[in-house]
C-alpha cells in the first residue's frame, strides 16, 4: 500500500491515543505516539529548510548507540527521502572517515560523545551536525560543524506542504548499511522503501505479531546502526505501533530491569545475550516476556535446549538474513520448528530459493550443499557506488547470492552450513569451521569456540580450534583434538588447539575470525610462546 510508504502520514493517521511509542530505558523519558509523530513531522520540516536544505537522494548519516533520538532522526530523514546511513559506533575515527568519503552524507546526527570521531568534512564541504542530545551546551559553540540538537529540531513547526512535494516511490532509496566487514571488506547495502515495508510486514506475520496498539512491547538492546536493530525499531514503531523500549547497551542486569518494569512481550538478541541467560545459575525473573527472536549468527541446539528448560514459558524465534536481503529470509516461527536440529527455519513469505554449486552454477535437489540464492521483495537495491560488486551478488532476475553454504531439506527447511568464504582449504577439501564449532560446543568441558584455517605450507590451511574450558577444567589440547577426531573424517580433524578465557565477537554476535588469524599466525603462536 503505497500510503504506508510515507512515515510521517502513516504515524499521525494511527489512532495511538497517547500509547507510548518509545522509552529509554536509562532515563524513563516516555515519547507517545502523537509526540513521536510531531517530532518526526518538526525535524522533517527542520530538514528540509535552510539552513539544511536536506533534498531527495540526500545521505544522512548516524554515529550514535541505542537512543530515542536514533529512530526520530532515521524516520524524519526517511520521510524526506533523505537516505540514512548509520556507523558503528565503536569504529575508528580512521574506519568511520572511510565510511563517509564513500557515502557522502551532507549531514551527520552524533552524540556529544562520539563528536570527536567524526571528520570535519565530507566531499569538500563542512560536515554539519545535529547532535542527539536534548539542549545545547555553551561548549557546543566552539565546534562550527554543530547546528542544533535533535530535541531544537524537532519543535519545529511541521510543514504540511513537504508532502506534496516530496514524490516518493517504493522504489527510492532509503538506508545505506555498511555490512558487518566479518568476510571482507564492509560494503555499503542499499535498501529501499520497499526493501523495508515487505520486511516489516514479513517479521510481524512470522512471528505473530500483533498490530494493535500497546499489544506489543518491544525492547531494543540490539543495535539499531545494525539492519537487524533498525528493522526491529521500525517493526515496533511502523507495523505494530508496539512501545519500543531502547537500552543503549547490553547489559544483563539492566536488560531484566527494563524487562520487568516495562513489560516487555518480545525481545530481539544474537546468540552471545542467549548465552548469558541460558549460563546464569537460577532462571532469570522475565515478566511477560513471550518470544525471544535469536539472529545474526548460527544458534547451537544446546542453547535452543538450555533455553527451552530455563525458560519454558518464552518461545525462541530464529531469523536467518543479512544486510543485503534487509534481515530475515528465513526463520523459526514455533517451538516445533525451531526443535529439528540446526534449522534456520522456513523461507520468509514471499520468497523464492535455491540452491546453486558454487562450481558449476547449476541448481541442486534438496538436501544437497550449495549456495543459498534468495529472491524476494527484500533484496537489496545493490552496493553503493560497485557496480561490479552488484553484478556479482545479485542477478539480473533479482536472485541475491548469499555467501551461504546451505541445504533445504524436502519439507523445506533451510540448514546453514556454513559462510561460503570461510571454508577451510585442507589439501584439495573444504572444511566448514562451523561444523567442528557445533561438534566442539557438545563437550561438557567446552563452553565457547572458534575454528579457524591456519596456514600450512605443505597442506595449504588446517583447522584451528580457540576454546574456552569450563572454569576448573583441565582439559588438553590432545583430548580436544582426540574428541574430534573420532567423530569426523579424517581431513577434518582439528590440528592446533588453544585455549583462551573468550571468543571474540562483533554487535551481531559473530566469531570475529580475522581476529584470532591474526593472533594465531602472530610470531608468538609460531614461536610455541602462547600454545
Ligand atoms: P561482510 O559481508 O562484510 O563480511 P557480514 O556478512 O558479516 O559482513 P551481516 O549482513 O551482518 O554482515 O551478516 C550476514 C551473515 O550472518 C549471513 O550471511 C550468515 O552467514 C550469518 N547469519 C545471520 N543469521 C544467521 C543464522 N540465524 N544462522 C546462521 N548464520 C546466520
Amino acid at each position: 500500500d503505497d500510503r504506508d510508504l510515507d512515515v510521517v502520514t502513516f504515524l499521525a493517521s494511527r489512532p495511538h491515543s497517547g500509547v507510548v511509542a518509545l522509552v529509554d530505558a536509562a532515563t524513563g523519558r516516555r515519547i507517545t505516539f502523537p509526540e513521536l509523530w510531531r517530532s518526526v513531522a518538526g525535524a522533517a520540516a527542520a530538514l528540509a529548510s535552510p539552513p539544511l536544505s536536506l533534498r531527495k537522494g540526500d545521505v544522512a548519516l548516524i554515529l550514535s548507540p541505542n537512543s530515542v533520538h536514533f529512530p526520530v532522526a532515521a524516520l524524519a530523514a526517511m520521510s524526506l527521502g533523505v537516505v540514512v546511513t548509520t556507523a558503528n559506533p565503536i569504529n575508528t575515527p580512521a574506519e568511520i572517515a572511510k565510511q563517509v568519503a564513500d557515502a557522502r552524507p551532507v549531514l551527520a546526527f552524533t552524540t556529544r560523545d562520539l563528536l570527536p570521531k567524526l571528520p570535519r568534512a565530507a566531499g569538500g564541504s563542512l560536515l554539519r551536525v545535529i547532535l542527539l542530545e536534548s539542549t545545547l551546551l555553551p561548549s557546543d559553540a566552539t565546534d562550527p560543524r554543530v547546528v542544533a540538537t535533535i530535541d531544537e529540531i524537532s519543535a519545529t513547526p511541521p510543514d504540511p506542504t513537504l508532502q506534496q512535494n516530496r514524490k516518493i516511490t517504493q522504489d527510492d532509496q532509503a538506508t545505506l548499511l555498511y555490512s558487518s566487514g566479518t568476510t571482507g571488506p564492509s560494503k555499503g547495502v542499499v535498501a529501499t522503501h520497499r526493501n523495508l515495508i515487505s520486511m516489516v510486514q514479513i517479521i510481524m506475520n512470522r512471528f505473530r505479531l500483533e498490530r494493535s496498539d500497546a499489544a506489543e512491547t518491544f525492547l531494543c538492546t540490539v543495535p539499531m546502526f545494525h539492519v537487524y536493530g533498525l528493522v526491529a525499531f521500525a517493526t515496533g514503531l511502523l507495523g505494530c505501533g508496539a512501545t519500543v523500549v531502547v537500552l543503549s547497551k547490553f547489559e544483563l542486569p539492566e536488560m531484566l530491569r527494563s524487562i520487568n518494569e516495562y513489560g516487555v512481550t518480545y525481545l530481539p538478541l544474537v546468540p552471545p545475550i542467549l548465552v548469558a541467560m541460558v549460563a546464569h545459575p537460577k532462571p532469570l525473573p522475565l515478566g511477560k516476556l513471550r518470544k525471544v527472536l535469536s539472529g545474526g549468527a548460527p544458534l547451537g541446539k544446546e542453547l535452543i535446549e538450555g533455553f527451552r528448560e530455563k525458560y519454558p514459558q518464552v518461545e525462541i524465534l530464529q531469523g536467518y538474513g543479512l544486510t543485503e536481503s534487509t534481515a530475515i529470509g528465513a526463520s523459526t516461527d514455533s517451538a516445533e520448528e525451531s526443535r529439528r536440529y540446526g534449522t534456520a527455519g522456513l523461507l520468509s513469505p514471499n520468497t523464492e530459493a535455491k540452491i546453486v554449486d558454487p562450481d558449476s552454477g547449476e541448481a541442486l535437489p534438496v538436501n544437497r550443499t550449495g549456495e543459498l540464492w534468495l529472491r524476494g521483495p527484500y533484496v537489496m537495491k545493490g552496493y553503493f557506488k560497485n557496480t561490479e560488486a552488484t553484478q556479482s551478488t545479485v542477478t539480473p532476475d533479482g536472485w541475491l547470492k548469499t555467501g551461504d553454504l546451505c541445504y533445504i531439506d524436502e519439507d523445506g527447511y533451510l540448514f546453514v552450513v556454513d559462510r561460503l568464504k570461510e571454508l577451510i582449504k585442507y589439501k584439495g577439501y573444504q572444511v566448514p569451521p562451523a561444523e567442528l564449532e557445533a561438534l566442539l560446543l557438545t563437550h561438557p568441558e567446552i563452553t565457547d569456540v572458534a575454528v579457524i584455517p591456519f596456514p600450512d605450507r605443505e597442506v595449504g590451511q588446517f583447522p584451528m580450534a580457540y576454546v574456552v574450558r569450563k572454569k576448573g577444567s583441565n582439559l588438553s589440547d590432545r583430548e580436544v583434538m582426540e574428541f574430534v577426531a573420532k567423530q569426523v573424517a579424517p581431513y577434518k580433524k582439528v590440528r592446533k588447539v588453544a585455549f583462551v578465557t573468550d571468543i571474540p565477537k562483533n554487535a551481531s554476535g559473530k566469531i570475529l575470525r580475522k581476529d584470532l588469524i591474526k593472533l594465531a599466525t602472530s610470531k608468538l603462536i609460531w614461536e610455541g610462546i602462547l600454545l
